[in-house]
């Protein structure tokens, strides 16, 4: 094979086109530097390769992040969503989630007309085999046959496609998922280089042709109504029409078969060595490791609106496709079921991120950059986060300028990078709300205000993106305001209108943010009293409706949280006066008196970048962190 090289080099190259990819490109091209997203296959450009959903609770709180910094899947959800929900809707803002059931082909057209239109951003077909390294830098990219582009950084999101191999009972072949090839060529290269490498694996459930599923007597789950929005920009008009999603649930004859089925699974006689993702098992593993229940439901998901194909979400298995067959047959509603494709198992390599830094530069190569599932995540909304912040910081490195990471009390992008990066993963990582210590402060409803304006600095938000920010941040301050300004008097309010507004008859005057503070008063309560009404703004026949919705939303928030919203930032502050105090790359940890070696060996492992960081390493305790602050007075 004689190479050729491409007529033009580029900044960055992405090489990937899924979820990660495709944020990291996007990123990069709208930080202004020439970007190549170099993939496997066009037409799988943003395909998900197991549920067609986005968000959820974790998940959603990044995809809103993504947003706020003018990433894709927010938008790409919005125009293909068939059904929305908001998760925890009775619970606090902080846990509250959006759900958004997806029609894949049209995410995936979303997503590839997001790409198509961005400038900077050239897209091409064809499987990279090889890294062009010198002097630990990269300085670009070999495809299979030979063509050789050239640029200062290179992003790797190739998923689960690295020595990717299926397995449906105990027959295994080589793939990335199905239908599409593994990488193998690229799987040796990496694992040539000093990189700490692992396996794991997950799992996706065998789809059904929905006209032979009977749908009497099933549990129908609708969308929320209004449907909810993903994206700040988004619109309920941009959404298709909308579906409703069922319940059913295995029984005890499904387990039966599944237990009878285990000698023939590959995860149980021990052909899968990869580990799998905890919380989204497969049925095999639920039916052993919560062998007392009876029952498990499964969610009756529809793939599109374009297709009869229908996802059984709670089924992910590997056994064999008779025992598939008979298990999916013992189901209600699914007695006669025809299974479209059957479910399987996919094993993979993926690289310990405890060898990267928090740009997700890797340690060992400079200039190159991991993102997504490689670094032992799973799940497109946690692939995207770390999708954006690669691009974002190989466009950084090009343009030579600091790289950026939002700290765990600004994002959840940050808890995932913290988490990764200093604890690594020996399973396939996700999100949850539990993960992040400051959640009142990390909110779905707040990643705007927590992240614009950080991300138009960097050069990720465009203008539209910006103006609307701005009216919506002065509007927020402006009803804030007046409402404060509001009085509403015992005489405005008869004791019956009282009780049904504020639960409770107004004994002397109130101002109308005072009121709103209450937990049983609604911003659309307040508004209905006359002497508060809305903004004019509000009012006119014209509205934003996202506007004033997220308004509304926002101002009722931080009437009613801001106790305890100040009372976590106090603790933030306590905490952030050596959180970012940093830890030159230079220190030697052997020279730190006092030390034991077990906290020696953990930071010189990590080689965390500020006493934040350090702190949150497994083992080092806060006795340790006192040393390490000694020690750096002394060198000064
Ligand atoms: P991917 O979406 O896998 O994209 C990788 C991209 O890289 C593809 O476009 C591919 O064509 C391209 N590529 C690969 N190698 C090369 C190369 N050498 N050159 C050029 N391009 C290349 N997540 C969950 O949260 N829950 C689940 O239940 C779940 N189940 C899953 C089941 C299966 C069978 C699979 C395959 C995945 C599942 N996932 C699940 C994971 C989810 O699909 C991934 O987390 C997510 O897609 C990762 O995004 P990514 O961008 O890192 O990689």
């Amino acid at each position: 094979m004689i190479p050729m090289r491409f007529p033009q080099d580029f900044d960055v190259i992405v090489v990937g086109g899924g979820h990660a990819g495709t944020e990291a490109a996007l990123a990069s091209a709208r930080m202004g530097v020439r970007t190549l997203l170099l993939t496997q296959s066009i037409e799988t450009l943003g395909q998900m390769s197991c549920n067609p959903a986005i968000g959820g609770i974790g998940k959603g709180h990044l995809v809103k992040e993504i947003d706020a910094l003018g990433g894709a899947m927010a938008q790409a959800a919005d125009r293909g969503g068939i059904q929305f929900r908001t998760l925890n809707a009775s619970k606090g803002p902080a846990v509250r989630a959006t759900r958004a059931q997806a029609d894949r082909v049209l995410y995936k057209a979303a997503v590839r007309s997001m790409l198509e239109n961005q400038p900077n951003l050239t897209l091409f077909q064809q499987e990279v085999a090889d890294l062009i390294v010198e002097h630990e830098r990269v300085h670009g990219v070999v495809t299979q046959t030979g063509i050789e582009f050239r640029a200062r950084a290179v992003v790797l999101t190739v998923g689960t496609f690295l020595a990717g191999k299926i397995h449906v009972g105990l027959t295994n072949y080589q793939g990335g998922r199905a239908g599409d090839p593994p990488s193998n060529r690229l799987a040796d290269r990496l694992r040539a280089l000093p990189f700490r490498v692992g396996r794991l694996k997950t799992g996706t459930p065998p789809r059904i042709d929905g006209r032979t599923i009977n749908y009497d007597g099933l549990l129908v789950q609708p969308g929320d109504e209004p449907a909810p929005v993903f994206s700040y920009l988004g619109r309920r008009s941009d959404h298709p029409r909308q579906v409703n999603c069922h319940i059913t649930a295995t029984n005890e004859r499904t387990h039966d078969i599944i237990r009878a089925g285990c000698d023939r699974s590959p995860m149980y006689t021990g052909v899968i060595e990869g580990v799998g993702p905890r919380y989204c098992p497969s049925v095999e593993d639920k039916i052993h490791r919560f062998a007392d229940k009876t029952s498990h439901q499964i969610f009756i998901e529809p793939e599109g609106l374009t297709t009869h194909e229908i996802y059984p979400n709670g089924i992910s298995t590997s056994l064999p496709f008779d025992v598939q067959l008979d298990l999916v047959r013992s189901i209600k509603g699914f007695e006669n079921a025809h299974i479209t494709r059957p479910g399987y198992a996919i094993e993979y390599d993926y690289f310990d991120p405890r060898d990267l830094r928090y740009s997700l530069e890797t340690k060992f190569i400079g200039g190159l950059f991991f993102a997504g599932q490689i670094n032992g995540t799973t799940g497109y909304e946690e692939a995207a986060a770390q999708g954006l912040l690669a691009g974002l910081n190989a466009a950084l490195l090009t343009q030579e300028r600091e790289a950026w990471t939002p700290r765990r009390d600004e994002a959840y992008i940050g808890v995932l990078v913290d988490d990764l990066i200093t604890r690594g993963t020996s399973e396939p990582y996700r999100m949850f709300t539990s993960r992040a210590e400051y959640r009142l402060l990390l909110r779905e409803d707040n990643a705007d205000l927590r992240l614009t304006a950080k991300g138009r600095e960097l050069g990720l938000v465009d203008d539209e993106r910006w103006a609307f920010f701005n009216t919506k941040r002065a509007a927020i301050d402006a009803e804030v305001t007046r409402l404060d300004k509001a009085i509403v008097r015992p005489q405005h309010l008869t004791e019956e209108r009282s009780l049904e507004l504020l639960g409770t008859t107004l004994s002397r005057e109130a101002h109308g943010f005072d009121l709103l503070r209450r937990p049983e008063v609604s911003y659309a309560a307040l508004a209905s009293i006359e002497q508060v009404g809305k903004a004019d703004w509000m009012k006119a026949a014209d509205v934003d409706e996202r506007l004033a919705e997220q308004v509304q939303l926002q101002v009722e928030v931080q009437a009613k949280y801001t106790g305890y919203i100040d009372r976590q930032q106090d603790e933030i502050e306590r905490q952030r006066r050596h959180e970012d105090t940093r830890l030159p790359d230079s220190i030697d940890y052997a020279q730190v008196r006092g030390l034991s070696m077990e906290v020696r060996q953990r930071l010189q492992e990590a080689r965390p970048d500020t006493v934040g960081r350090a702190a949150r390493i497994p083992g080092v305790t806060p006795a340790a962190i006192s040393l390490l602050l000694v020690h750096l007075k002394r060198r000064q």
